[in-house]
């Protein structure tokens, strides 16, 4: 009797060797990251404090494919390439005759895609001559995976981890420490940015965008420490092609052909790496190819209900100005248990991407998400990471109209992540304890058009 197949994997000398950059193919390029003083495009001067040279090159180049370099390639293997499964499980308690699939990015070292860029960051800074990173971390998945990777390449590494975050999720804490970083809960009176949050508000939960402000000053103000920002930018979507690149060589050696992509977005990073890939083979192919769908949480829908304007990536303003999807840079999202998701922007090429057609948007309440994960739990046996649940709740959107309709789809899931270190999100929905929230669009423009008043008078005239 034939056997059921479950996993595709790839051999670790199947790993593909080269990232993938979807500008060298988009029609139109997206509009540049702005200088927030002269309103100019930023220059590689602007970006040396914080970046070294090899990343700020990825950032704007427009080669194609970039060599993955050796010594990345040699962590990578710890885990990759990771396996693509054939959800049978999933599929049988939905009754649909949508074929399902999940990328699974869980089994690295952080349980996330995250360390996809962290490795390759803290290599090429390490390269560089420099001794410490410094970033922010909300959920602690970034954090995690910074630590870890500065820890192969010998780098100190230093975390400032969104209030609510660093109170709620102590394991991420721990696993941090264990890694060898130090870590401060943001807003920190280590620096001016949170000295002035406390100073108005001493009870401050924090967020993504205040904890950014943080570690991009202390890094700015060391010349021997840089920052690493773990989505959102181009060259962290770059790296994280490598889960495109494989899942596309998975599904050629069963044969399949993916008819839909769900993945959650924050910034956008495991989503743009699932399905940059797949993009350039529809662009090749005039467009034909599978549908491909961003899912955000209805707390903090930048894609569907934000604007499309330039807006600094962090609250003190201290980044570039970012053209992108945002809910403006000192939005406080309600404190939604998907930790990853709580950022106010998203990536500029996905911003693009949505500007132009070429990818959809939906929006997603926690409480369905939490369903689909336990769901996704029971019959898969992975309990997805919070995040995660959002592309699984889309999915199962998409595998029940697939039934209705009697259709025969295949459905790919961007699975970013595991949720072992979130198992308190999961108590609070088993006991009923969840609010869903949601923003009416006049709540939102105003906290939005507050936001872009605030900015230098160059942007968005
Ligand atoms: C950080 C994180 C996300 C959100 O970040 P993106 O850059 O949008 O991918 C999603 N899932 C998991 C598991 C994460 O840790």
């Amino acid at each position: 009797m034939a056997i059921q197949q479950h996993k595709v994997i790839l051999d670790e000398s199947e790993m593909p060797t080269r990232w993938y950059n979807l500008l060298a193919d988009l029609p139109t390029p997206p509009p540049p990251p702005l200088h927030p003083g002269t309103g100019q495009p930023v220059g590689p001067d602007d970006l040396t404090p914080i970046f070294p040279m090899d990343l700020i090159a990825q950032e704007v180049t427009t080669e194609r494919y970039v060599d993955i370099p050796e010594e990345v390639q040699e962590v990578y293997r710890l885990w990759r390439p990771s396996p693509l499964y054939r959800a049978h499980r999933l599929e049988k308690a939905l009754g649909t005759p949508a074929r399902i699939y999940y990328k699974y990015e869980g089994v690295s070292p952080a349980g996330s895609h995250k360390p996809n860029t962290a490795v390759p960051q803290a290599y090429y800074n390490a390269k560089a001559g420099i001794k410490k990173l410094t970033s922010e971390t909300g959920a602690g998945q970034w954090g995690t995976s910074l630590a870890f990777a500065c820890a192969q390449f010998g780098l100190e590494c230093e975390i400032w981890q969104v209030r609510a975050s660093y109170d709620g999720k102590p394991y991420r804490k721990i696993m941090i420490e264990t890694f060898g970083a130090t870590i401060h809960p943001s807003p920190s009176d280590l620096t001016d940015a949170g000295r002035a949050v406390l100073a108005t508000n001493p009870d401050s939960p924090g967020s993504l965008g205040l904890a950014i402000s943080e570690a991009v000053e202390v890094a700015a103000q060391d010349p021997d420490a840089n920052y690493a920002l773990g989505s959102v930018l181009n060259h962290v979507l770059l790296h994280q092609t490598i889960i495109g690149e494989e899942a596309l060589l998975q599904l050629a050696k069963i044969g399949e052909t993916a008819d839909l992509i769900v993945g959650c977005t924050g910034g956008g990073s495991n989503f743009g790496g699932l399905t940059f890939p797949f993009i350039r083979e529809k662009l090749a192919a005039g467009g034909a190819g599978p549908i491909i769908r961003a899912v955000e949480p209805a707390s903090c829908p930048s894609l569907t209900q934000g604007v499309y304007a330039y807006d600094f990536g962090d609250v003190a303003g201290l980044t570039p100005l970012l053209k992108m999807h945002t809910l403006g840079h000192d939005f406080m999202p309600d404190p939604i248990h998907a930790g990853g998701l709580r950022y106010h922007g998203m990536s500029p090429i996905i911003s693009h991407l949505y500007e132009e057609g070429m990818i959809e948007a939906v929006a997603k309440t926690q409480k369905d998400c939490f369903a689909a994960g336990v769901l996704f739990a029971q019959t898969e046996g992975i309990l997805p990471a919070p995040e995660s649940t959002h592309a699984i709740a889309a999915a199962v959107d998409a595998a029940n109209a697939a039934t209705a309709a009697g259709d025969q789809t295949c459905i790919v899931i961007a699975l970013s992540g595991h949720g072992h270190v979130d198992m308190m999100a999961y108590d609070a929905y088993l006991r009923g304890g969840l609010v869903d929230h949601t923003w009416a669009d006049t709540e939102l423009q105003e906290s939005v058009a507050k936001a872009l008043t605030r900015l230098p008078e160059i942007a968005n005239s």
